[in-house]
């Protein structure tokens, strides 16, 4: 709040707030890529990757978990008039495989053109799943070969970094665009920015605004991201370790039959047979826990940085109902 306050303002319509431009230069040397664009969400941040990137008709590949398929509002049809090959990856993960084999024959003028891959990481509906960077490699490969266009969802990218070995620098030299949040485990009120080349980011700000996303005095916010990213990525590792300990604590549960693999801030819990997952996040929230129905039988818990060690004790014992 205090950094909010103390930002200097000025009209980022007309690229005059130098809060915006500290944060958008910041976010492009991070990645070691040309530029970013500050944005009020992630949803706009892939919806404009996405309009940039494709022509009308054209195709674009992903996980059929996708954030960008699943809940943003059908936007690749409604922004981007686009087509969508969702394919099914290991916990929303792709193959370097599966992309070469959903790629259509240009030369057939029956099927859309393949244009774009985009990939989720973490994956969100895979219960915070975190890609293989290898993989990923070879997938851009596959790209490469076949003139498509590389887009990452990096929504929780840092949740992913602090478990592995890359550093963003190394995401920037592979994608084509990066999505990134941060209004999610970095705690920003809101907040998103994508990332490219000078030219992505001239056409992005054109549609952005076209959409009613050309914000003004927008550097108390930028001020909020600014600080999240000198302070706020390293404690992800707490989230991780606070997931974890709920992922046990569910997975010793009578109420729950299986948790997914839980590598960072997301847990995903199946509950047992005739349970309802509506049901049950209700009475959780009665509990003065919230969490979210993630399908009939799915059950979603995140641990963020308003989420204490205190918090999981508590958890544990409400539980028990
Ligand atoms: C949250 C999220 C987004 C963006 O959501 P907004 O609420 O529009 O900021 C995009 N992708 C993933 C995977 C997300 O979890």
């Amino acid at each position: 709040m205090a950094a909010m306050q103390a930002a200097p303002l000025g009209d980022d319509v007309y690229g005059e707030d130098p809060t915006v431009n500290t944060l958008e230069h910041k976010v492009a040397a991070l990645f070691g890529m040309e530029a970013a664009l500050f944005c009020p969400t992630g949803t706009m941040t892939n919806q404009l990757a996405i309009r940039v990137h494709t022509q009308p008709g054209e195709e674009v590949i992903c996980d059929k978990l996708s954030h960008i398929y699943l809940y943003e509002g059908g936007g690749i049809a409604l922004n981007a008039f686009a087509s969508v090959r969702t394919l099914d990856g290991d916990l929303g993960r792709l193959t370097a495989k599966q992309v070469e084999a959903a790629i259509n024959n240009p030369e057939d003028i029956h099927q859309p053109l393949s244009r774009l891959v985009s990939l989720e990481n973490t994956v969100n509906k895979g219960g915070g799943s975190i890609y293989d960077f290898e993989e990923i490699k070879r997938i851009k490969a596959v790209c490469t070969a076949n003139g498509l266009i590389l887009h990452l969802d990096g929504a929780r990218l840092f949740n992913a970094l602090v478990e592995t070995e890359q550093s963003p620098k190394d995401y920037g030299q592979v994608f084509d665009s990066i999505s990134i949040c941060l209004s999610k485990g970095l705690g920003c009120p809101v907040g998103s920015l994508l990332i490219g080349t000078n030219e992505l980011i001239k056409r992005a700000k054109r549609f952005r605004k076209v959409m009613g996303g050309g914000w003004r005095q927008a550097g108390g916010l930028a001020a909020a991201g600014i600080y999240a990213l000198d302070h706020q990525v390293d404690r992800l590792k707490d989230d991780h370790r606070r997931a974890k300990a709920i992922g046990s604590l569910l997975q010793n549960n009578t109420k729950i039959k299986s948790v997914y693999p839980v590598t960072t801030n997301i847990v995903i819990a199946e509950l047992k047979e005739g349970m309802d997952s509506m049901a049950f996040v209700s009475q959780l929230k009665e509990r003065g826990i919230l969490a979210v129905s993630f399908g009939k039988q799915l059950v979603r818990f995140v641990t963020h940085l308003d989420v204490t060690d205190q918090d999981v004790i508590f958890l544990e014992q409400q539980l028990n109902f």
